[in-house]
């Protein structure tokens, strides 16, 4: 596999020289350092490279160039390369050129010049944003093989839970790829069960569930104790925010996920409010660089498990696992967040995983690059996934029941869906059918107004219509409110079967004693990544509390 490429650009053949040799000097093992001196050579170069379908990692640019700006470079190169980072190379006059280049080309990050010591001023910031890089961007490589159809539900949910743990694979549709069809009914049989994962020692696996991928390429899928002091449901950003306080205190703490970190936030293609990250941080970074913390402090995180069922023994906690295993504790964190609700509109559920998409499915992205796509919502989730998919798509359809955008999203979101030319937002109208024989082929638009209906030819819809607690599994054993949130600490209601103690329940605890409740699940919790951190981190003053009485 060619490296990917780190593509240096100055005018200035002294600069130009300083900087490929200290790029060589970290780099040249893992990226192959290119230069250019002038804006049109990089472009070309990076037309070049696109065509090889090579990656560029990194633009580190010049902001002073005769004939087109380091920003105007940048605008170009994205079209072309639109994962790569873009860094650009300032003088200090050029500071307020760089800080609306973060809006304008969506500029990763601006270093002004000398950058010596290159240790110090260059390495760490090229390091953090090249492992970022690393984790959201698939390459072509000898590794792990999805062989499926497009089309089939079963074969998405295995590419978005390999692309959603951070797991690199090549993706083959069979329909496209009779060579590898042939060696899959070879492997698997005349009609074989879709998706055929192939491993890189020759092993494959015929449409597995979760879990058993989640063993087959190393990630932690079995808890390694029969006991913790805690044990956390659910990965998103208030259990991951848990896990590392509780970890870094020296608990013995298990976070269980059922699908992969970073949750709700793991989907968002661009977190733009969430606190130090001026440029923009995805969820995925933000899981990936979460995921990393906690483990480093020695938290276990098993993923592809999802949690059955709940009882107490006491003073034990006890939670049983989809697979019928059991792992006990003192204390529990349920963190478990919200789901997407679902779309009740003729024809959807057959084509769930065929075209129709419930969140922001990023890693289909690609599949549908060139062609027409619908966004069916006009809050912040939906508005940050149709600027993602613009970057892919011909088209992107907004499809909203309200008169206009902006009650429910953000004023940044709307006036950057505005300047977008490819996205279109239709307000005042509601989605009525979904046509299609095994894939999605057409949505019916409906005028809210008029009840008019016209039909739209898309390649897919993508759904986010508002979210739902996930406490199906808990009701019954812990307190809910009538909407199905979990009750805690003061807003449990008294008397015996809510709180059964003499003492006060604790903050973020429910109706059982030594069962909190953090995050977006919380009756009254304000839905937002920094609150579900704040609540996962300040939970666990309460746990401590608990476990000195156990
Ligand atoms: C597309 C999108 C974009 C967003 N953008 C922003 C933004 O820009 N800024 C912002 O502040 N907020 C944003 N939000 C809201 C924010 O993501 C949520 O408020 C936040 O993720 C809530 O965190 P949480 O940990 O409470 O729950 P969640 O993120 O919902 O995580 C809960 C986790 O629990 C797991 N789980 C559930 N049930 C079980 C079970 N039985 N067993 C095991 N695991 C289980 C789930 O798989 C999930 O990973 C966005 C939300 C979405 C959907």
């Amino acid at each position: 596999m060619a490296k990917p490429v780190i593509l240096a650009v100055d005018d200035d053949r002294e600069v130009l020289a300083a900087v490929a040799r200290d790029l060589r000097r970290q780099y040249a093992d893992r990226y192959r350092i290119v230069t250019a001196s002038s804006g049109a050579e990089a472009l070309e170069t990076a037309r070049v490279i696109q065509q090889r379908a090579e990656a560029i990692a990194l633009f580190l640019v010049d902001q002073r160039m005769p004939g087109m700006t380091g920003i105007q470079l940048l605008a170009e190169a994205r079209k072309l390369h639109p994962e790569a980072v873009r860094m650009l190379l300032t003088a200090y006059a050029d500071t307020n050129a760089a800080i609306a280049a973060i809006n304008e080309v969506g500029l990763h990050h601006y270093l002004m010049k000398p950058w010596d010591p290159p240790e110090m001023k260059l390495y760490p910031v090229l390091d953090d944003l090249l492992a970022a890089w690393s984790a959201r961007v698939r390459l072509p490589f000898e590794g792990i093989r999805i062989v499926g159809s497009r089309w089939s539900p079963q074969s998405y949910a295995t590419r978005d839970f390999l692309a959603r743990n951070q797991v690199p694979y090549q993706w083959i549709d069979i329909e496209a790829d009779p060579a590898t069809r042939d060696m899959v009914q070879s492997l698997a049989g005349e009609s074989p069960r879709l998706p055929v994962v192939m491993f890189p020692d020759g092993s494959h696996l015929i449409a597995p569930g979760n879990a058993e991928l989640a063993g087959k390429v190393g990630l932690q899928a079995q808890a390694t104790r029969p006991f913790y002091d805690l044990v956390i449901i659910g990965g998103g950003p208030a259990g991951l925010a848990n896990a590392v306080y509780a970890a870094s205190e020296g608990l013995r703490v298990v976070l269980i996920e059922q699908h992969a970190p970073g949750g709700q936030a793991g989907t968002s293609s661009m977190i733009e409010n969430y606190l130090g990250f001026p440029g923009g941080v995805t969820g995925a970074d933000l899981a990936q660089r979460a995921v990393a913390q906690a483990r480093r402090f020695g938290a276990e995180m098993l993923v592809g498990q999802p949690v059955a069922g709940l009882r107490r023994e006491d003073p034990y906690r006890i939670v049983t696992l989809d697979n019928g295993h059991e792992v006990s504790c003192h204390a529990l964190v349920l963190a478990t967040g919200m789901a997407v609700r679902e779309l009740d509109v003729p024809g959807v559920a057959p084509l769930v995983g065929s075209g129709v998409y419930y969140g922001a499915a990023l890693s289909e992205a690609a599949l549908h690059r060139g062609q027409d796509v619908a966004i069916v919502g006009g809050a912040n989730s939906a508005g940050q996934a149709a600027l993602y998919f613009s970057r892919y798509a011909r088209n992107v359809t907004m499809l909203v029941r309200a008169p206009s955008l902006s009650p429910k999203m953000s004023r940044y979101l709307v006036d950057r869906i505005g300047a977008t030319a490819n996205i279109q937002v239709v307000t005042g109208t509601e989605l009525s059918e979904v046509c299609g024989k095994d894939h999605l082929e057409r949505i019916v638009l409906r005028d809210a107004e008029n009840g008019g209906s016209r039909p739209l030819d898309v390649g897919a819809l993508f759904v986010f219509i508002g979210v739902a607690p996930r406490t199906e599994g808990f009701a019954g054993f812990v307190e809910l409110d009538p909407s199905g949130f979990i009750l805690t600490g003061p807003d449990l209601p008294r008397g015996k079967r809510a709180w059964p103690l003499e003492r006060d329940p604790l903050m973020f605890e429910t109706s059982v004693p030594g069962v909190f409740a953090a995050g977006d699940v919380r009756s009254g919790a304000n839905r937002r990544i920094a609150s579900a951190v704040g609540e996962g981190s300040a939970a666990i003053y309460s746990v401590h509390q608990y476990l000195q009485t156990v």
